[in-house]
């Protein structure tokens, strides 16, 4: 059976073809990042435009024809309303015209999915850390759960706005990197509250001192202990009271070394495995939605077209 899955909740439009054995046949994307920042509408302008020769490129370089399709899967949700209208719409298109089983993924839940499969991790904390979204996520009791949670902006978020905001360009993620290795520690604003976490604060406190003259290695360096010391805390405080032994860490920001140095030192600590989803799939992609939509048709949870509507504010524990 080959599912085809089309991500587009933000930033990239993607197409991805997988099989049921998890055997990845064809991905294509392409990302929308204007240096001012997205705004939803013009990124759904770019998923609009690139949407047909995206499903061309994945079918060519699986080498499979529409008529080889057996289920397509789309992002319902969470995302930007009018980016998710874009995918919504030639999800349809497709179902209709193929004449095959239209099935709704949690984009989130598409992440971890994907993880696990390329990772074999079994039952893991998942430490899902990308542009839009910082959750501590954890399956409990028949669901996935949130167990921590940003209470403003996500990390990724967080560090485009201090690169922005000190005319470092976007996405701020690689060069706030680079230049944390020059820096030297500055104590700054440390949120954790509970199981969640804050980073408007830090956001607010490094652009204020780089606006006073501060050293941008030393904002670089120091705001990515705190904030990734933040996430790594609340990870921690996850894995003991679950008394999970598996943490597993995906999306955009998963890329940085750093923060990978961390939660495994937390993890080796503690005696749990850590995982990292392989970069290529860590980042929003139309695989992941191919595949959470196989195992959610598999498991009875295709739609009905009138089903089919957005979802933007979908959330994991739903
Ligand atoms: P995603 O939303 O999963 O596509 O991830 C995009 C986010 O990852 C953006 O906010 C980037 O700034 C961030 N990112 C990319 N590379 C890095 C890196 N090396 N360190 C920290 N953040 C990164
Ligand atoms: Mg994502």
């Amino acid at each position: 059976m080959i599912s085809l899955g089309i991500e587009g909740t933000a930033h990239t439009f993607g197409i991805g073809i997988i099989d049921d054995k998890g055997r990845i046949l064809g991905d294509a994307k392409s990302s929308f990042f204007p240096p001012k920042g997205i705004h939803p509408r013009e990124a759904a302008e770019h998923h609009a435009e690139v949407a047909t020769k995206l499903l061309t490129d994945a079918l060519s370089k699986a080498h499979v024809g529409l008529e080889d399709i057996d289920i397509v899967s789309f992002s319902q949700g969470p995302g930007l309303p009018p980016c998710l209208r874009v995918v919504a719409t030639f999800a349809r298109a497709l179902s209709l015209k193929l004449g095959k089983p239209l099935v709704g993924v949690n984009h989130c839940i598409a992440h971890i999915d994907i993880a696990k499969l390329l990772t074999k991790a079994k039952d893991p904390i998942i430490l899902y850390v990308s542009g839009g979204n910082s959750q501590i996520i954890g399956f409990a009791g028949g669901k996935y759960r949130v167990f921590g949670e940003t209470l403003d902006i996500a990390i990724g978020n967080a560090i485009d706005k201090f690169a922005r905001e000190c005319d470092l360009g976007f996405p701020g993620g690689p060069v706030i990197e680079k230049l944390a290795k020059e820096g030297k520690y500055i104590e700054l604003p440390y949120t954790v509250k509970g199981m969640d976490f804050s980073f408007s604060g830090i956001v607010t406190d490094v652009v204020r001192r780089h606006k006073a003259g501060a050293k941008i290695e030393d904002l670089a360096f120091s705001f990515q202990e705190h904030a990734f010391a933040m996430l790594v805390e609340a990870t921690e405080r996850a894995l003991s009271h679950t008394e999970k032994d598996e943490a597993l860490v995906t999306g955009g920001v998963a890329a940085n070394k750093r923060f990978n140095e961390m939660i495994s030192i937390m993890c080796k600590e503690r005696g749990a495995k850590y995982f990292a989803c392989p970069m290529e799939y860590a980042g929003d992609n139309g695989v992941m939605i191919a595949w959470s939509g196989m195992m959610r048709y598999k498991k009875g949870m295709a739609l009905k077209l009138e089903e089919s509507g957005i979802r933007p504010k979908w959330r994991v524990d739903d």
